[in-house]
């Protein structure tokens, strides 16, 4: 089966500064190893560009003007405490951005059967009028929308098993009743939200909250969880905020997954897919800070995807 890679090289012209985890070589290592890899049903492509109106349904015009006029025309600019841009990051976000919505008509049009966006800044931290923790716009999010705008479609999945609370995608969606948002995370931890009391308007939140030191076969228990109430909602397409920082050698996080167990995880949410979505799968990349980590866990995860039949 085919799967779509969906990256442009704008990412390495969003700068963040010296010794900011999120890195320009964080993509490089992703790409340069797909591109060793050279397999022949991995099908490239490039973000399609997309009008100001699809940004709109997911944030606030008033925060989208403020970010527009915020990239400096040269040095670095601060949206958050640490969300850093630079000059070419205005081309980078919006390259994140179209990559989803790439990888969504690709994957409706039948040119391939699922997709990953390797794409950065990453997108689930930021809210409808809040850039934070290394993200401008929510990729995910505006994915999502788009889904429901553009194809009309009723129900949309995100999983997200970055290691920290997607707060942005939860706070998009809180009062959604479409859209169900599943999220494993290390708490207490940053940014702080992803309490199991936090559930949506409409029981359209699960957030599984995991010690620190958690386990490859911890983690895989609790996903059961994610899978149960994945195949009580009966998606019609999932979205997955794939961050990687949950890796054991990841330096900022403390669970202790393998590069192994995104394959088994990736798989393991592909039988559910062909159960009610026909295998609709579109992941994104959100964190993941170790290189090698990344480069064997990205590897691992898309081969899953790859695998689909
Ligand atoms: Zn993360």
């Amino acid at each position: 089966m085919k799967t779509g890679l969906i990256t442009s090289n704008s990412y390495q012209n969003h700068n963040t500064g010296a010794g900011h985890p999120e890195k320009i070589d964080r993509v490089t290592v992703i790409i340069n190893n797909f591109n060793k890899l050279n397999n022949k049903n991995l099908i490239w492509k490039k973000p399609s560009k997309f009008k100001r109106e699809l940004l709109e349904n997911t944030h606030n015009k008033d925060y989208i003007n403020f970010v527009e006029k915020s990239f400096p025309e040269k040095g670095l600019s601060f949206l958050d405490g640490d969300t850093i841009i630079s000059p070419g990051s205005k081309e980078a976000t919006a390259d994140a951005v179209g990559s989803i919505i790439t990888a969504i008509d690709g994957v409706q049009n039948k040119e391939f059967h699922n997709a990953f966006c390797a794409v950065r800044p990453p997108g689930h931290h930021a809210e409808k009028n809040k850039a934070m923790g290394f993200c401008i716009y929510n990729n995910v999010a505006v994915g999502a929308n788009y889904l429901l705008e553009k194809y009309k479609l009723n129900k949309i999945a995100i999983i997200d098993f970055d290691v920290h609370h997607g707060n942005g995608t939860q706070d998009i969606f809180f009062n959604n009743e479409n859209v169900l948002y599943i999220s494993t995370h290390q708490y207490p931890f940053y940014p702080g939200s992803g309490t199991e009391k936090e559930k949506g308007k409409f029981n359209n939140i699960l957030n599984i909250p995991l010690a620190a030191g958690t386990n490859s076969e911890e983690y895989l228990n609790a996903y059961e969880f994610v899978l149960k109430k994945l195949k009580n909602f009966r998606p019609d397409f999932i979205l997955i905020s794939a961050g990687f920082d949950a890796h054991k050698d990841d330096p900022l996080a403390q669970l202790q997954l393998k590069s192994k167990d995104y394959h088994t995880i990736t798989k393991r949410t592909l039988n559910i897919a062909k159960e009610c979505c026909d295998g609709k799968i579109v992941s994104i990349l959100e964190g993941g800070y170790d290189l090698n980590a990344l480069k064997e866990s990205t590897e691992a995860h898309v081969s899953a995807l790859l695998e689909f039949n």
